[in-house]
């Protein structure tokens, strides 16, 4: 069976991921999984370039590996953009305030930074780029987004990071107040991995790339 690697070592993307890859007919496997540790630094500046740098690493370090020779790679990066903090804190997301630093302590000063700032000005979007390494040296890139607005206070107990303030005005909630399964079929993740779904069946189809 092909193999296609997630360069994360995230359980909460795996399974995720499972879910929406397993049409592909190929054996999924985290990075974890396939025996390979290292951290690629992401030093681009913007998703696609992060996500990149990460499936077309990871891919090479796979490649030396008589098993995962013919590996298809995927990596994503991800992060919270809002508008009136010039897209802040975007690709520094997880690094926002500090990587230790709890999520309670940025989602409080971030709500902190929009006092006073009307709904209109609050728009804000989750972005995540999804990369593709494949065994011919072929690269993709697809992005997936999800628009709302960031609330008035911290609310919901499910998803992580900033879930608690991305206020959601179809749904009328937080999208940390969202069914687990909602959140993965509105999900900016959920968007760019049906896209590459779609790419990658296409590359089975023309034989090519795998
Ligand atoms: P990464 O793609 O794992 O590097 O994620 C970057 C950061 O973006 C995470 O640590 C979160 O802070 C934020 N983030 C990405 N996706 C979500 C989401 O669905 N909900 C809340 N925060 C998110």
């Amino acid at each position: 069976m092909e193999k296609l690697i997630f360069a994360t070592g995230n359980a909460h993307k795996m399974v995720e991921i499972r879910m929406i890859l397993s049409n592909l007919g190929m054996e999924i496997l985290s990075q974890k999984e396939a025996g390979i540790t290292a951290d690629i630094v992401e030093d681009g500046t913007t998703f696609e370039e992060n996500a990149m740098i990460k499936a077309t690493g990871i891919r090479e370090i796979a490649a030396k590996n008589q098993e995962y020779e013919n590996c298809i790679v995927l990596a994503d990066d991800s992060g919270l953009e809002i508008d009136y903090l010039n897209k802040e804190p975007g690709i520094y997301s997880a690094r926002y305030m500090g990587e230790d630093t709890s999520y309670d302590i940025k989602n409080r000063e971030l709500l902190r930074r929009l006092e006073g700032v009307p709904d209109k000005k609050r728009t804000a979007r989750f972005v995540c780029a999804i990369a593709a390494a494949f065994p011919n040296g072929e690269t993709k890139v697809v992005r997936g987004t999800m628009e709302g607005r960031i609330g008035y206070e911290i609310a919901g107990e499910n998803g992580f990071g900033y879930d608690p303030i991305f206020y959601l005005p179809e749904y009328g909630c937080a999208s940390a107040e969202l069914a687990p399964e909602k959140k993965n079929e509105l999900s900016h993740r959920g968007e760019g991995l049906r896209k590459m779904r779609r790419i990658i069946e296409e590359v089975q189809r023309e034989g090519k790339g795998v």
